[in-house]
C-alpha cells in the first residue's frame, strides 16, 4: 500500500505490506525482470539556476511488467533494499545509466548522471572496486558519475559509509546527499564525509512559496552548503515561483516537474539537444 502524503508523494508504510503475496511476488519477479529487460531507467534533467543549461541527469528505476504495467519504484524498491538482491539491482542500474552516458559522450551531449544508492550497498566493501570497473567497461570517467545517498543511509554505519564513500570519491566519482533535512545527519558526520552537493528534499521545497518555514528551511541549507564548500539543489520544483525565490536565495541547481518530468533516455537526447549550451 501507497499512501498519498500531502505533497502527492507516496509514502511507502513496511509494517502494512512488506510480506503481502503481491510485495512477495513482485520480489521473486525481480531477477528475471533485469534479465528479461524489463527494467528500464528514466532521466530527469537537473539544471543551473543562473542560465537554465542543464548540469546533469538523475536516473530512476522503472518496471515494465508485463501483466502489471508500469510499476513505479516505490511499490518494489523497498523490498529489494532489503534483500541481498540490492547489490545486482543498483550495479544493473549503475551499469545501465554508464551505457547512456557513453551514448550520449558519443551523440557529443557529455551529461553527468547520478544514480540513487540505498543504505545496503553502503555496507557492501566492494562497491568501489565494483564501480570502477564499470566505468572502464563503458568508458566512462569517474567525473561524470554522481551517487546520491540519503542521510539515513549514511546513519546505519557511519564509519564504513565514510570508507565506501572516500573510496569512491578518491577515484573521481561525485557524492550528494538526498533528501537533505529529513534524515538524522549530524554536522560532524556532514563535515567529514567527501560530498560535493546537497539535495534538499522536495517536501521543504514544493511549499515554499506559501510556508515561510519552509523557505527558511531551504535558505538555511543553501548558506550551510555553501559554508561547508558544497553545491545545493532543491528538488521538487513544479513551478516557476519556486524556481525565481531559489534563485534569489542563491541556490544553484534545481529538479522538479517545472523543469521536466523523468522521462525515457531516447526523449533525454532530445531534451539535451535544446539544453546544451
Ligand atoms: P528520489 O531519489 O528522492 O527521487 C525523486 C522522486 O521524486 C522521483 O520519484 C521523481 O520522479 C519525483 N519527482 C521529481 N520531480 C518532482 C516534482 O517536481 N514533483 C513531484 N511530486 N515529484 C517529483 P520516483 O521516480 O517515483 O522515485 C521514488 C524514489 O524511489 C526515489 O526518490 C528513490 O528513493 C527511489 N528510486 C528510484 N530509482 C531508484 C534506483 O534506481 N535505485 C534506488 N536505490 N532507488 C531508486
Ligand atoms: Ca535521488
Ligand atoms: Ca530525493
Ligand atoms: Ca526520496
Amino acid at each position: 500500500v501507497a499512501k498519498k502524503s500531502h505533497h502527492g508523494y507516496a509514502v511507502y508504510q513496511p509494517e502494512l505490506d512488506m510480506h503481502s503475496p503481491r510485495q512477495l511476488s513482485l520480489m521473486s519477479q525481480i531477477e528475471e525482470a533485469m534479465q528479461l529487460e524489463q527494467l528500464a531507467l528514466y532521466f530527469q534533467p537537473k539544471i543551473r539556476l543562473q542560465d537554465g543549461n542543464v548540469i546533469g541527469v538523475e536516473a530512476l528505476i522503472r518496471w515494465h511488467h508485463p501483466g502489471e504495467g508500469l510499476i513505479p519504484p516505490g511499490e518494489f524498491i523497498p523490498q529489494v533494499e532489503r534483500s541481498t538482491l540490492i547489490r545486482p539491482f543498483t550495479l544493473w542500474v549503475i551499469e545501465h545509466a554508464l551505457m547512456q552516458c557513453r551514448q550520449w559522450q558519443d551523440l557529443g551531449l557529455p551529461t553527468k548522471v547520478a544514480v540513487n544508492i540505498s543504505a545496503r550497498n553502503l555496507l557492501d566493501s566492494e562497491l568501489p572496486d565494483d564501480v570502477e570497473k564499470l566505468l572502464v567497461k563503458h568508458r566512462v570517467t569517474p567525473d561524470y558519475l554522481e551517487l546520491e545517498i540519503t542521510e539515513s543511509a549514511i546513519v546505519a554505519d557511519p564509519g564504513r559509509a565514510l570508507d565506501i564513500l572516500t573510496k569512491l570519491h578518491d577515484r573521481g566519482v561525485h557524492i550528494s546527499i538526498d533528501d537533505f533535512g529529513t534524515g538524522y545527519s549530524s554536522l560532524a558526520h556532514l563535515k567529514k564525509l567527501p560530498v560535493s552537493s546537497l539535495k534538499i528534499d522536495a517536501s521543504f521545497v514544493s511549499d515554499m512559496t506559501e510556508d515561510e518555514n519552509d523557505a527558511i528551511i531551504v535558505r538555511s541549507t543553501v548558506d550551510l552548503a555553501h559554508n561547508l564548500g558544497m553545491n545545493v539543489i532543491a528538488e521538487g520544483v513544479e513551478d516557476r515561483e519556486t524556481l525565481d525565490i531559489l534563485k534569489v536565495l542563491d541556490c544553484d541547481y534545481a529538479q522538479g516537474f517545472f523543469i521536466c518530468r523523468p522521462i525515457p533516455a531516447a526523449d533525454v537526447t532530445e531534451w539535451l539537444r535544446q539544453h546544451t549550451p
